[in-house]
């Protein structure tokens, strides 16, 4: 049982409301992907992850595969190995922000870029399909940015 992770659906239930029904890292909604996000565990189940509340968060398969059993990335920065950010204890806004454009997730810190060089969360059809979103008004999302409210479109 232990490598093996289940999560019953009330489980997944609540983690995906914890998370807001989006990805915690590129920040994709499941109403706008059209598939199901993953459950995936923060701590890799590999490197001796949970599964319990804690160390569960809602990811896009995408973002899960990118992220594997990796806990640690490098920010190209500082040259440092560092921790990738963690979507339960830490706020997106202190680590990333969207681009002029909303098309790109930007990091601010280390494990900001880090995360975002590790998980390519700048992939090229994530950035085409941005963009496409962004003509639409779903982009970025309300509350990643300060300036949302007064944005003229
Ligand atoms: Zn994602």
């Amino acid at each position: 049982m232990a490598g093996k992770a289940r999560v019953s659906r009330l489980l997944r239930e609540r983690v995906a409301r914890a998370a807001g029904d989006r990805c915690g890292y590129c920040r994709t909604p499941e109403s706008i992907a059209g598939f199901r996000l993953s459950i995936e565990h923060i701590i890799p189940a590999s490197k001796g992850g949970k599964t319990t509340p804690e160390n569960l968060w809602l990811a896009c398969h995408a973002c899960n595969e990118f992220k594997g059993s990796r806990t640690h990335g490098r920010d190209a920065v500082t040259g440092k190995r560092v921790r990738l950010w963690n979507p339960r204890r830490q706020r997106w806004l202190d680590h990333f922000s969207w681009s002029e454009d909303g098309t790109e997730i930007l990091g601010l810190t280390p494990r900001g870029r880090a995360t975002v060089a590790t998980l390519q969360l700048n992939r090229s059809e994530l950035v085409a399909a941005r963009s496409l979103w962004v003509q639409v008004g779903w982009w970025p999302p309300r509350g990643d940015s300060a300036e949302s409210a007064s944005r003229t479109t």
